[in-house]
This record gives C-alpha cells, structure tokens and sequence, in this order.
C-alpha cells in the first residue's frame, strides 16, 4: 500500500526541477500525475522519465498566467481522472536585475507566473478539491519572499514569493472550511535548472560557504518535504511556511 494510492496530483511547473521531482516521488507513492507546464519539450521528456501508463500520467501545456487555458486544463483532467486531491504550485520563473533595471514588463511577468499563477490554478482547482471532500495544496515559495537574502535578489521575484506565502495562509484560512489544507514551502538554493543558469552568469558567487549544510539542496529534499505537506502525516498542518534551506536563514545577517 503506498501513501498515494488513489489519489491524483496536479504539478504546475512539472515538467522541471523541484516540479518534476515532486511529480517523481508522487508517482512512486502511487499517486496519479498531471502536469501543467508551459513548456511542452519538457512535458514530453518529464512524462517519459516517469514512465508511467498513460491513465497515471498526463500532460497539459498551460502558461499559468492564461485562464482560459488553465480552466481548460482542470476540466480536461477532470474528465480523464474524475478526481482531485492534491495542487503542488510551482511553476515559477526568477527575475533579473536591480530595480532601476526591472522594466515594467519584467515586474508585470514575474508577478504573473509566480503570484498569480499560484491564485488562477488553486482557483481552477477549487471545485474538484471540494468535491473530493478535501485535499492538500502546496505552493513553491521561496526564503526570497521571507527576507532579503541579497542585494542581488530582484525586487519582483521578492514581492512575488512574499506574496505567495500570505496567499497561502489566506488562502489555508478560508478552505479549511472545505477541509482543504494549505502550505507553503520555501526552498533555498536548489541544484534546477532555474539555479544552474543564475550561477553560470555568476549570480550565486560564494553562496555554498554561506550555507551551514555546505551545499545546495536536491530537487528531490524539497519534493520529500511536499509530500509530507500534501501527506495525511500532516493533517494538521495548514497555514504554515516550511523553509527548507540548509539553515541558511538563521545564520544570514543584514550585512550578507
Ligand atoms: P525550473 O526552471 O527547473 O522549473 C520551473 C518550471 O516552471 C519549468 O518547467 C517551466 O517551464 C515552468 N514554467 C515557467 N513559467 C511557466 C508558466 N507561465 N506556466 C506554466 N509553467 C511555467 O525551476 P525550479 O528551480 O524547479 O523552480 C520551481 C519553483 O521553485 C519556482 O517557483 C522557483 O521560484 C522556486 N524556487 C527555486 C529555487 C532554486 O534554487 N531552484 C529556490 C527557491 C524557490
């Protein structure tokens, strides 16, 4: 008997990283998948990696940001599975530059993929997630909307994280009426592809030493601490922000 048996999972941002290692270690608890990425490349190699049986596994290319195609998505995957119990937000995309560099474009983009793609998808998901009598959402948040941990941070990725951990709590207030449980996580630095490319352009310099655990986290000691969260281990758990960071938020000061 695995801890998922029965259950189906929708994974915004599946198809990479801490999204894909979600949707890994869901599937081999045996929970079915449903991907939701903007990328369809990556749905098509993340669906080959878990290798499931397609009434296990499917994916569904949506840029989170449009809600006529998450809508879409969510009546699509109610039609081929019949159920909901568990949304894990966590497309996401990180911002660049200083303020006086972050155009009004970038602002609007990062606050739209990170922000409001985590409120357009728990909203398309709402009414299955009722309807199974309850269920669990995690979202992808990140030690960036807790405090500054950089100069470097941009200002956008910042207020969308930050947002992202009040929604969660507003959102874990209001739906556990519904006996639907609400969590954030935030990571530190994570070996993704997102962290790979900020450290080829030198963004991350010297971060490691920094980190009491000396090393950034795998995608799969995030995904672990999700399905804790989505888990009837924590039925009583919502609301919460569980920062998974190697410790690297109590040991940073102001002057970092
Ligand atoms: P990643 O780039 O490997 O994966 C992100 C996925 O989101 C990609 O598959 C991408 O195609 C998808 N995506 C981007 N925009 C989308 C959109 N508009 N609609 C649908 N899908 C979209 O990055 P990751 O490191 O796995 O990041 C996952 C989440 O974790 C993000 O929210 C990120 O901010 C957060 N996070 C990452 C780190 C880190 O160090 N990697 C640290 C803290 C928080």
């Amino acid at each position: 008997m695995n801890k998922f048996d029965g259950q189906v999972a929708v994974i915004t941002g599946g198809a990479s990283g801490i999204g894909l290692a979600v949707a890994e270690a869901l599937a081999k608890e045996g929970a079915a998948i449903a991907i939701l990425d903007v990328n369809a490349a990556s749905i098509s190699d993340a669906l080959a990696t878990l290798s499931l049986p397609v009434e296990r596994a499917r994916g569904y290319t949506v840029d989170v940001t449009c809600e006529d195609e998450v809508l879409d998505a969510f009546s699509q995957i109610d039609a081929t599975f019949g159920r909901l119990d568990i949304l894990v937000g966590a497309a996401g995309i990180i911002g660049r530059g200083s303020l006086e560099e972050t155009e009004s474009e970038q602002w609007r983009r990062v606050l739209d993929v990170d922000l409001s793609g985590i409120y357009m998808t728990a909203r398309a998901a709402l009414p299955a997630l009722k309807r199974a009598g309850g269920g669990a959402i995690v979202n992808i948040a990140s030690i960036a909307g807790i405090r500054a941990v950089s100069p470097q941070v941009n200002v956008a990725y910042a207020a969308a994280k930050g947002g992202v951990i009040s929604l969660t709590e507003q959102m874990a207030a209001e739906l556990a009426a519904y006996g639907i449980r609400v969590n954030a996580v935030s990571p530190g630095f994570v070996e993704t592809p997102m962290s790979r490319e900020q450290r080829s352009i030198g963004a991350h310099h010297g971060w490691t030493r920094r980190i009491p655990l000396r090393r950034y986290a795998q995608p799969s000691e995030i995904a672990e601490v999700c399905l804790f969260l989505a888990s009837s281990q924590a039925s009583y758990v919502t609301g919460t922000n569980l920062v998974v960071d190697g410790g690297l938020t109590v040991v940073l000061t102001s002057d970092t």
